[in-house]
């Protein structure tokens, strides 16, 4: 997908990501900067100074969201569309459930949103997340916290990233005390 990617789910999104980020400007204390987009000369992109800040702003946009689905499904029923026509906007098909219809009732009225890997293939995986570290640029798979010894969860770091070297020291320490 490229930047002149002009589809309208696409230009409604990068408008929703926008608006995450100047909440979390205005409400939550961020700063925005703009970073060059790798390749691009002309273009670049704008971030958050606090990332943090982003996931407070997301955080809200996601509640506020979440409870206008439910505003809309009422809307919907009130005007005389069926649960299965709700569903249907919900995306749910019936490759997921048997019946759309329930699914959707599940979902928006009690809170059970419907299981995306409902065979149980999450099992299958261990799930992590990738980032990029700010320190040693490395491309790092990160287990999460469970483990505890960042040694073990984190790997990618560059030999010798002080950050990854400085975590690690204070998690022994930690034990040591
Ligand atoms: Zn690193």
């Amino acid at each position: 997908m490229s930047v002149f990617d002009a589809s309208p789910r696409t230009a409604v999104s990068g408008r929703v990501r926008e608006l995450v980020r100047r909440i979390a400007v205005e409400a939550f204390g961020a700063a925005e900067a703009e970073v060059p987009i790798p390749g691009f000369t002309v273009f670049t992109d704008r971030r958050l100074d606090d990332p943090l800040a982003g996931i407070r702003a997301a955080l809200l946009v996601h509640t506020v969201a979440e409870s206008q689905l439910t505003e809309y499904a009422r809307a919907a029923r009130a005007s005389g569309r069926s649960w299965d026509q709700i569903a249907d906007a919900l995306g749910i098909t019936t490759d997921e459930v048997a019946v759309v219809g329930e699914a959707a009732f599940d979902w928006l009225v009690c809170g059970r949103a419907p299981d995306p890997e409902p065979d149980g293939v999450r099992s299958f995986r261990t799930p992590c997340a990738y980032w990029r570290c700010s320190t040693c640029d490395g491309l790092v798979t990160d287990h999460g916290p469970f483990e505890g010894n960042p040694a073990n969860s984190e790997d990618g770091h560059a030999k010798g990233c002080t950050r990854h070297a400085a975590e690690v020291q204070a998690w022994n320490e930690g034990w040591e005390h």
